[in-house]
């Protein structure tokens, strides 16, 4: 980045700096429909700028080749004028007129339960109990004798009426205590060694809220449901370094493979923070990590409130996150009024949520970005109300660049207070299309007006970062695109999209996994466009999702990353 200005001041002087040959790149790419996102802005009603390659009707790509050099891009434009960077030593590869977009920013992800998700045993898809034991068998062959195995994914909404029990787990898989959370997560099932583990027992009694399934002899069948599912789970151990530095290596494969250039860790706790510490020290972060600090890890927050964020390097640690409220499918995110199928019930959060006013204002004083997870409207006034009492306080906070996760249902009066105070709200257009089967009866239809109101929010001024909250949903950037421009699910339904005035355009929609994503990372100069200069983070994939936007948008359903080149390192997805 230093080096520009003075090459520039250097090229004033030498008049004949321009004809000589440039020095040559490490890597060319031709033969590409590149979007470099370079140009101005789309306004509020998401059309196209003025300088926008749009001719009205569609999009046209404002370059073809790319040059790299030490992992930065030194040109894009022609493939004519690409040539001057091919030397000897120069790699060349044709995309066969793959797209090209700027690296592709993942806002908000939990990158160990990613790695965790990635590990357990997938039962999605068994038929039967002789499948899943099979499946869980052989997983014990590669496992050392004594530890976890965790499965996932077997359907105790289709066996509901024909449950399993640990017999044939016991008689298979002796020696490995085994869990297996259902599909569904209302039903978790373990062997005798799990159950001998977590001390459940014929004499333990049901916990409120769920059921230890009990045999004619009253002994544990190995079926346990809802609440007391978490009887079992919480036995399982926390990952040692080991084997939380492993989970971090193909959470990192799993995101590259999927085109992720970058991504904001959204809650990074004291063990997560000391791996990601190695995995930087150690040359293992081939995705850039954006960290946020988890608020509830009092001792992490104390440690690091004694010092400046740490802005330098591919690990970035200037935000904590905490919560406001919980989630509204389980009523516990926080609302101004009754919930609309529950009256006299308005949620939980603020401070009976755990968030501590005075330690995050101090914070927000340090120079930290603070990010606020709210969903019901009173938690999103009230997160608000922080914001704007600790930058009345102290104007210089406002440069923090302050952010609301998930923005999820927001009053008609807040909307114009984002812009206002400078708050991103940070939303996941795949939650839009997968509340909506319950959305409505949570909150009814007035409130839904402002309920993922991502037109809306644009309309008042507000920046948006658009993000998959993954492992929670499916991060396939196409599937949050084919969400944000259609707000129809896989199956295009509703049909015209649910409460279609919300859709974005195309452009908004990239621009949020992009350009908007490395801003509320203070990343405006080194991602997020491709420009001479900026890291080199490029996405290449196998639709061109402009134009297959403008003709039939559920076809963005279809593609695929064909590559992924982050810091000028390619990695081909598989
Ligand atoms: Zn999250």
């Amino acid at each position: 980045m230093r080096r520009w200005p003075i090459v520039l001041i250097v090229c004033a002087l030498v008049a004949a700096c321009s004809d000589r040959p440039p020095e040559p790149a490490d890597l060319l790419l031709v033969n590409a429909r590149v979007y470099t996102l370079s140009w101005p802005q789309p306004d509020a009603e998401g059309r196209p700028a003025t300088g926008a390659p749009h001719d009205g009707r569609t999009w046209h790509p404002d370059a073809d080749a790319i040059a790299i050099r030490a992992g930065r891009i030194v040109f894009v434009g022609s493939r004519a004028d690409a040539e001057r960077y091919r030397g000897a030593s120069t790699a060349v590869r044709d995309l066969g007129g793959a797209t090209v977009l700027p690296g592709l920013i993942d806002s908000h992800v939990h990158l160990a339960e990613l790695g965790a998700s990635l590990e357990r045993v997938n039962l999605v898809g068994a038929a039967t109990e002789e499948e899943v034991v099979s499946r869980v068998a052989a997983r014990a062959r590669e496992v050392p004798a004594g530890e976890w195995i965790v499965g996932w994914g077997w359907d105790e909404g289709a066996w509901a009426n024909r449950y399993p029990d640990m017999r044939l787990l016991n008689q298979r898989v002796p020696d490995h205590p085994v869990v297996l959370r259902g599909l569904h997560s209302f039903a978790v099932w373990g062997n005798r060694l799990a159950f001998e583990r977590a001390r459940i027992s014929a004499i333990t009694p049901n916990p409120a809220g769920g059921e230890i399934r009990k045999d004619a002899r009253g002994q544990p069948t190995g079926i346990l449901l809802n609440n007391a599912g978490a009887l079992l789970m919480q036995a399982v151990p926390a990952p040692t370094p080991a084997q939380l530095d492993a989970r971090l290596a193909a959470a990192f494969e799993a995101l590259l493979a999927a085109g992720y250039v970058a991504v904001h860790e959204a809650g990074a706790d004291t063990e997560l923070m000391a791996a990601l510490e190695r995995a930087e020290s150690q040359d293992r972060l081939p995705v850039r990590v954006y960290a946020m600090l988890a608020a509830r890890d009092v001792d992490l927050i104390d440690r690091w409130r004694q010092r400046a964020p740490d802005t330098e390097g591919r690990l970035v640690v200037r935000s904590v996150k905490t919560f406001y409220d919980g989630a509204m499918g389980s009523r516990g995110a926080l609302f101004l009024e009754d919930y609309s199928d529950r009256p006299g019930h308005r949620g939980l959060g603020g401070a009976e949520y755990g968030f501590d006013r005075q330690r995050l204002a101090f914070l927000m004083r340090r120079g930290y970005q603070i990010t606020i997870h709210a969903i019901g409207d009173r938690a999103n006034r009230e997160a608000l109300d922080f914001f704007g009492e600790t930058i009345e306080q102290t104007p210089g906070a406002a440069a923090t660049r302050p952010r609301i996760e998930h923005a999820q249902v927001i009053s008609a009066p807040d909307l114009s207070r984002f812009a206002r105070l400078g708050v991103i709200a940070s939303m996941q257009p795949s939650h839009a299309v997968e509340d909506l089967p319950w959305a409505e009866a949570r909150i009814g239809p007035g409130r839904l007006q402002g309920a993922y109101a991502w037109r809306t929010l644009r309309r008042a001024g507000a920046r948006l970062a658009l993000n998959s909250d993954l492992p929670g949903t499916d991060f396939n950037f196409f599937y949050g695109l084919h969400s944000a421009v259609t707000r129809q699910n896989r199956d295009r339904e509703p049909s015209g999209g649910w409460r279609p005035d919300e859709r974005l355009t195309i452009e908004e929609a990239i621009r949020g996994w992009t350009t908007w994503a490395a801003h509320t990372a203070f990343e405006d100069r080194e991602a997020g466009v491709i420009a001479d200069g900026r890291s080199a983070d490029l996405t290449v994939l196998d639709v061109d999702p402009f134009t297959t936007a403008d003709r039939d948008p559920s076809r963005l359903l279809t593609g695929r990353i064909a590559m992924t080149i982050a810091g000028g390192r390619i990695h081909a997805a598989r």
